[in-house]
């Protein structure tokens, strides 16, 4: 093989834009011949069901990206394919000096790279993996003593500590587009179809594009995030997680932007990007979590795990509305707002007495933007399992947060509809309505709509004392 000098491979994941791109940027300044590649990799797409709705939202994307590199005169080659191999083929038969792409904290992505950067070492066509999915990596925000820093205040306080405007620079890729190259390899790209999947009906707009529309939507809104982001039925928050997951707009950008605003709900907005960074990088320091509780004490619990009741939640029929219209939300749209996700989370753990992995598991099915680390945090601080300064009895009371952040049962009616001719008093917990009020409602509870599953004031004086047990045996 006779490799070229002037022409590198740039390898597309996470990271489906073309627009401030830092391995992009690294590949077109320093060689003269760029060309693209992206893997549908069948050692991820085999476990996945075929009506996944995540393979619609990235094909959309790999289509718009595929477009407009070609548009700039440039190739995106999409191979369906096991990457591990397709990858160091394909560096061969382009013979290019380099293999640029952007690095990825999730432990399997982490092997996969390594071998994938073995072969290619082995070929004398180094991997090169460059940050470009956060503003700071791996070991760039620690303690003052050095270590990894594993309670969010503290992250947070070091971390916009070190941001500076060097931190937020755009990578000014339009620069050097015109080293984008076109290899004689013609290529069939892949169908939907036939790779196995059957293509899904989104509520969002893929592609940069669609990054674009929903950015601009949030900027106007932005100063009210803290005010509104609690509230299911309100828009109040960005959107822009589904985006964030695939790399279809640049986290420095949207980091830039808040930053430069000085107002409470742009520094409230920064600080859930802060968190995403931070439970990518506790994924980093500690991949374990990725299949234990992080805290040793709570790894051997006992739990109830009643298969029945977990079908109940994953359905939305648990008989308590505002979990059930969460949960049919995230059945129906692939998204979930984040104060729900805390309430169904502690519900699951908490109330229901399941293992908080079964649902960390069923929401990496359904979600559209579903991110191992955010998931696992997520689920870990819902359970008291993980990287958690408070206190592990934190249980959330479902009526109460139903009457506080869906008031008026809007949120509720929209995916319960068979509640929907109950008033606002009625709506958090229709079987407190008394005789003669259902009556006049017509709901026929146990028909129309389940009865609770459990009563959460018990369900709560069990849980205290199922974790008192577990508290005194490890001290
Ligand atoms: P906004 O409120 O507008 O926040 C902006 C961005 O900040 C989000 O897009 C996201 O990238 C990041 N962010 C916000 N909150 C968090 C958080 N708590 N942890 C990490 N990042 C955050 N988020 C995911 O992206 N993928 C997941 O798989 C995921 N699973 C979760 C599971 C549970 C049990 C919980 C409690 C939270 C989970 N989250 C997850 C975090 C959060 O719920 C979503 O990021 C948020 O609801 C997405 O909506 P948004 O883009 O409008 O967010």
């Amino acid at each position: 093989m006779n490799i070229s000098e002037k022409r590198a491979l740039v390898w597309f994941r996470r990271d489906l834009r073309i627009e401030d791109h830092a391995p992009l940027y690294h590949a077109l300044k320093n060689h003269q011949q760029v060309i693209a590649v992206f893997v549908f990799d069948t050692d991820i797409l085999t476990s996945l069901p075929n009506n996944d709705r995540r393979l619609t939202f990235i094909y959309d994307t790999v289509v718009a990206l595929k477009l407009q590199i070609e548009a700039l005169g440039g190739q995106l080659i999409v191979l369906h394919d096991r990457a591990v191999f397709a990858i160091p083929e394909l560096a061969k038969r382009l013979a290019v000096s380099y293999v640029y792409a952007a690095q990825d904290y999730e432990p399997a992505a982490i092997v996969r790279d390594q071998q994938i950067a073995t072969i290619l070492a082995q070929q004398n066509q180094p991997l090169k993996l460059v940050k470009d999915q956060v503003i700071f990596e791996k070991d760039e925000v620690l303690s003052q003593k050095g270590t990894p820093l594993t309670v969010f205040t503290p992250y947070k306080n070091a971390w916009l500590k070190k941001l500076n405007a060097f931190y937020m620079q755009a990578y000014p890729v339009e620069q050097y587009q015109h080293h984008w190259w076109a290899s004689e390899l013609q290529q069939l790209m892949p169908t939907l179809d036939s790779m196995g999947f059957v293509p899904q009906t989104l509520k969002v707009t893929a592609g940069m594009d669609g990054a674009a529309a929903t950015w601009q939507d949030f900027q106007k809104r932005m100063a009210g995030y803290k005010q509104y982001r609690d509230f299911p039925a309100v828009k109040g928050v960005s959107y822009l997680s589904v985006h964030l997951r695939f790399g279809t707009i640049s986290i420095r950008r949207l980091v830039s932007e808040a930053f430069m605003h000085a107002d409470e709900g742009s520094a409230t907005w920064l600080s859930e990007l802060v968190w995403r960074e931070f439970y990518m990088q506790f994924l980093w320091h500690h991949p374990n979590v990725a299949h234990e509780a992080f805290k040793a004490e709570w790894r051997q619990q006992p739990w109830g795990n009643r298969q029945d009741w977990f079908d109940a939640w994953c359905d939305g029929q648990t008989g308590y509305p505002i979990i059930d219209a969460a949960m049919r939300q995230l059945n129906q749209t692939g998204f979930m707002h984040n104060r729900l996700r805390m309430i169904v989370a502690a519900f699951l753990i908490k109330d229901l007495d399941i293992n908080w992995q079964w649902g960390e598991a069923y929401f990496a099915q359904q979600l559209l933007d579903f991110d191992l680390s955010a998931n696992n945090g997520g689920w870990q601080w819902a359970s008291s399992t993980g990287c958690d300064a408070a206190q592990p009895f934190r249980i959330f009371n479902p009526i109460l947060q139903s009457r506080k952040f869906d008031s008026d049962g809007k949120f509720i009616r929209k995916y319960v509809p068979e509640l929907a001719m109950l008033d606002q008093e009625q709506i958090h917990a229709p079987w407190e309505m008394t005789v003669m009020a259902r009556q006049m409602s017509g709901l026929v509870l146990g028909k129309d709509y389940p009865f609770p599953l459990v009563d959460h004031d018990l369900a709560r004086k069990k849980a205290l004392e199922k974790y008192a047990l577990i508290k005194q045996s490890y001290s």
